[in-house]
């Protein structure tokens, strides 16, 4: 799972882990907090 982190931009972006189909958004805020997200193509849930 690639992941990349951009601090100048204040969010995190990955590949869901479940489908690898959709880049997935988090706000590093989010991320900090443990903000749950969903994958909108196949409902994967997770901090993770
Ligand atoms: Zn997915």
């Amino acid at each position: 799972m690639a992941e990349r982190s951009s601090k100048s931009e204040g969010f995190v972006s990955f590949t869901c882990p479940s489908c690898l189909k959709l880049e997935i958004r988090r706000s590093l805020n989010e991320r900090a907090t443990g903000a749950r997200y969903i994958c909108k193509n196949c409902e994967f849930t997770g901090p993770n």
